[in-house]
């Protein structure tokens, strides 16, 4: 699964819609302190389900909605869609019938998140699955946050042992296995 276009409206700082094409290769972001290098991080892992506030750097999921400015009201919701070209198909079942498939997730003041996969209402946890099983989830060792690597060298082994499973694209299982215990 290669991410092929990020789109934003109303996530933190990308009060306009932006979109931003991912080609093929190495994508470099650059630009000055506080232009929203972070946020198109953020983003990313928070289509892809994120759940933590904390690693949002908000109090609260709805401190990702555009929170208005000096001359710009604030907005009521935040979206990002994910592009993911699927023509090889490695997508698990349910999310792979189609070349393209894009994910959207939208949080709404007062209401709360919900996920579409083109077009079609589906649950978080599909959508935290689908990217799990493809190890590029939002936990995921391949987004590195500022700050995480001081993080890591002194997280507990439990901690650590996580990081390497999500690595090893296993974490899907690891969290299909405790539901089942649940039950
Ligand atoms: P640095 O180079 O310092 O790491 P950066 O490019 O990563 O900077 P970000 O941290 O992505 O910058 O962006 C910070 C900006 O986003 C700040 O100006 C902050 O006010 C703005 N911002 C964050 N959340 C919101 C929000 N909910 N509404 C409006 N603006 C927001
Ligand atoms: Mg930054």
């Amino acid at each position: 699964m290669r991410f092929s276009k990020l789109r934003l409206n109303g996530f933190k700082s990308f009060v306009d819609p932006t979109e931003l094409v991912i080609a093929d290769g190495l994508t470099g972001v650059v630009g000055p302190n506080g232009c929203g290098k972070s946020n198109l991080l953020e983003a990313l892992r928070w289509v892809m389900g994120e759940t933590r506030a904390k690693a949002m750097r908000g109090g609260g999921m709805e401190d990702v909605i555009f929170a208005g400015t000096s001359s710009r009201p604030a907005r009521n919701f935040a979206e990002v869609s994910l592009q993911i070209d699927n023509s090889e198909r490695l997508a698990p079942s349910g999310f792979n019938d189609s070349d393209l498939l894009e994910i959207v997730r939208r949080i709404t003041r007062d209401v709360g998140s919900a996920y579409k996969s083109n077009g079609k209402d589906v649950r978080a946890r599909d959508v935290q699955m689908l990217f799990a099983d493809a190890s590029t989830g939002a936990h995921s060792p391949a987004l590195v946050r500022q700050g995480q690597i001081a993080e890591l060298i002194n997280a507990k082994p439990k901690a650590r042992r996580r990081i390497l499973e999500e690595a090893a694209g296993i974490s899907g299982l690891y969290q299909r296995r405790h539901e089942a215990e649940l039950k």
